[in-house]
């Protein structure tokens, strides 16, 4: 039975650290005081909620500072209740041990809280990126919060911050474009996640994460054999590129919005060397983490590892752990107790290094305080458990009216011959394309499971949905175009990616793998639309009134001079998530067309990577593009 969240609190005044008078800095140096060698390398450690949960005892036994539920991690059920009764029970385990030190519990809600059936799911950032509207950031950052805290969790890995220069990379819908101002801009959204300062301990905040730190969104393409881009591989920039590109969205990040969290990226950038002629994984490049964050920087947060990501910097695993911890990584992502090595290991290994002097026990003491503090200030001494007020909340008609204009506005009219658009209320409409009735297509990846799928049923409104219900003459919907398109009707054709996370991705399905070492040659990203939507829109184009296509994706798809020339309107949707009604507010004109592009579209694959102030820029539409029409 876990004790309900107005049980009394467990303060207690002759202890500094369990006094809530004191100030934060106080109890963490009461606290730090007090712990053993093995209860502070215990902090340092994350499991992932599927190693803990047949086993929570493990939480109590190794004193862990944090589990997290990875993409797709989700309690049996996946309802509001069996998320808080996980994190609760784990909590329970934690607060056992010797110094009752809470239980930090971690999941990516990128766009809202996505790993959660029935939560509002939010266009993916690069459509928010399209809106050039940080306050809606702000808004959408809170709401998250909320229907993320009320299910147990404190903290998000979110906001990706990144720039994503090379479309083909398949976290672009993670960023918010490819430009590090709007990245900068749209950085508020942490605002929103962890409310003004002192507001952390609020039911309705989280922690946030400024991810990847840094250069995840540029590393070079696929140029040979096992050389893939993901946010694995190298980053080839100069010095001052990179501090203008990748660095400076962090900036805001740190000293504006005071991100409490920063995660490293799996990448390197090419003008370090690690001594054996490699770059320096950003998981052991001191220089940057520690030098340019946390001393340059005043980064006071806690500085979290990605999903076992120090394996991949070279040498033995006690090399590893030490390279990185005192590069200035305190948390550590080691999600398995065997795999073969995870957080017991860690653990083990981490007290040897301070044993034998290859980490400092200063470092140690700086990481654990770091996180001690965000655990301070998320009022977790306090209230532990979760406070469940908010559960009614999630999902709500309040919170889908956000998440409903967040789609209008991200909406991006990149064509409009003859102002095709808005429809007008009275047409007949006729519906085609693969992404017109799918709600998990419209979510992307990082939805209910990692990879996303795109027969994923959440509650929510697909596109089809939506025009159905904004419409009131007749709506046909054929997906492949094969019904009549009735005479004088519009046509819609609403074509796109499958969902799809890391890795590449593209329009025949999921194309992930990563893993260093792997041999086989992915699919070349192509970015094309497929055969058969390219088939529903030369039908559809050829039988209608007027033919308007919806392109759902992660990113710019190719759309042929030829094919270009029969289309009337084209419209980027990006990812909008589970209110497909705000993408036909804007068709049918009960919304104006505002959005802009985020990132660039280019004519063909070939021109890849493209972005503004490129020479030879000559894309199909250029950065910022998008037509207005009125209400
Ligand atoms: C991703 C991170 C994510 C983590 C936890 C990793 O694979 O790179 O962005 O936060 O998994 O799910």
């Amino acid at each position: 039975d876990v004790p309900a969240a107005d049980a009394p609190t467990r303060a207690d005044h002759t202890t500094p650290y369990k006094n809530p008078r004191l100030s934060t800095e106080k109890r963490v140096d009461d606290l730090l005081a007090r712990m053993t060698l093995a209860e502070k390398v215990g902090q340092m450690a994350q499991a992932e909620r599927v190693d803990v949960v047949d086993d929570p005892g493990q939480i109590a036994e190794l004193g862990l500072g944090s589990v997290l539920s990875g993409g797709g991690s989700v309690p049996d059920g996946n309802t509001p209740e069996a998320w808080a009764d996980t994190v609760d029970a784990f909590q329970e385990q934690a607060l056992s041990t010797r110094l009752g030190i809470p239980l930090l519990y971690g999941v990516d809600s990128v766009h809202g809280h996505n790993n959660l059936h029935g939560a509002t799911v939010f266009p993916h950032n690069i459509g928010l990126g399209a809106t050039r509207d940080p306050k809606l950031a702000e808004r959408i950052g809170h709401i998250t919060a909320e229907e993320t805290r009320a299910t147990g969790p404190q903290w998000t890995f979110a906001p990706c911050i990144c720039v994503a220069r090379e479309d083909r990379w398949g976290r672009t819908y993670e960023s918010f474009g490819e430009d590090p101002k709007l990245a900068t801009k749209m950085s508020q959204m942490i605002e929103g996640f962890q409310g003004r300062q002192g507001q952390l301990d609020d039911p309705d905040r989280v922690l946030a994460t400024a991810k990847h730190f840094a250069g995840d969104g540029f590393t070079v393409f696929g140029t040979g054999e096992g050389d893939y881009t993901v946010d694995q591989g190298i980053t080839q920039t100069s010095r001052a590129e990179f501090e203008k590109l990748a660095l400076s969205p962090y900036i805001a990040a740190v000293k504006k919005h005071d991100v409490g969290s920063v995660m490293p990226s799996f990448s390197s950038v090419d003008w370090t060397d690690d001594g054996l002629g490699n770059p320096v994984k950003m998981h052991a490049n001191k220089e940057l983490v520690t030098g340019w964050l946390k001393e340059k920087r005043d980064f006071d947060g806690l500085v979290i590892s990605d999903w076992r990501a120090i394996h991949q910097i070279p040498g033995t695993y006690a090399e590893q752990v030490a390279a990185s911890v005192n590069a200035g990584v305190d948390m550590f992502m080691e999600p398995f107790s065997g795999d073969p090595v995870g957080y017991p290991q860690f653990i083990e290994t981490l007290t040897s290094a301070v044993e034998d002097g290859a980490v400092p026990t200063a470092r140690i003491d700086d990481a654990v305080s770091r996180i001690l503090t965000a655990k301070f200030e998320l009022g977790l001494f306090e209230k532990p458990f979760t406070d469940r007020r908010n559960i009614d909340e999630i999902g709500s008609e309040a919170h889908r009216r956000v998440a409903r204009e967040a789609v209008a506005k991200s909406q991006v009219l990149l064509k409009n011959s003859h102002r095709t658009l808005p429809l007008s209320g009275g047409d007949d409409v006729y519906v085609a394309g693969s992404k017109a009735d799918s709600i998990g297509d419209q979510a992307g990846g990082w939805t209910i499971s990692w990879q996303g799928n795109s027969t994923h049923q959440i509650p929510g409104d697909t596109i089809l949905d939506g025009i159905s219900a904004a419409a009131r003459g007749e709506v046909t919907h054929s997906p492949d175009a094969s019904a009549p398109v009735p005479a004088g009707a519009h046509g819609v054709v609403v074509v796109g990616e499958h969902p799809y996370a890391e890795g590449f991705g593209d329009v025949g399905g999921p194309q992930w793998g990563y893993d260093p070492g792997e041999t086989e040659l992915r699919p070349p990203l192509t970015m094309q639309i497929s055969e058969e939507d390219t088939a529903a829109i030369e039908t559809v184009c050829a039988a209608a009134a007027t033919c308007t296509v919806l392109v759902v994706s992660g990113r710019p798809m190719i759309v042929p001079p030829d094919l270009l020339g029969q289309i009337d309107a084209l419209v980027a949707c990006w990812l909008p998530g589970s209110e497909g009604r705000g993408v036909a507010d804007v068709l049918f004109g009960k919304r104006a067309f505002t959005g802009k592009l985020p990132v660039t579209w280019p004519r063909s694959v070939d021109q890849e990577p493209i972005n503004v102030g490129d020479a030879d820029y000559d894309p199909l539409y250029a950065f910022g593009h998008g037509l207005r029409t009125r209400r």
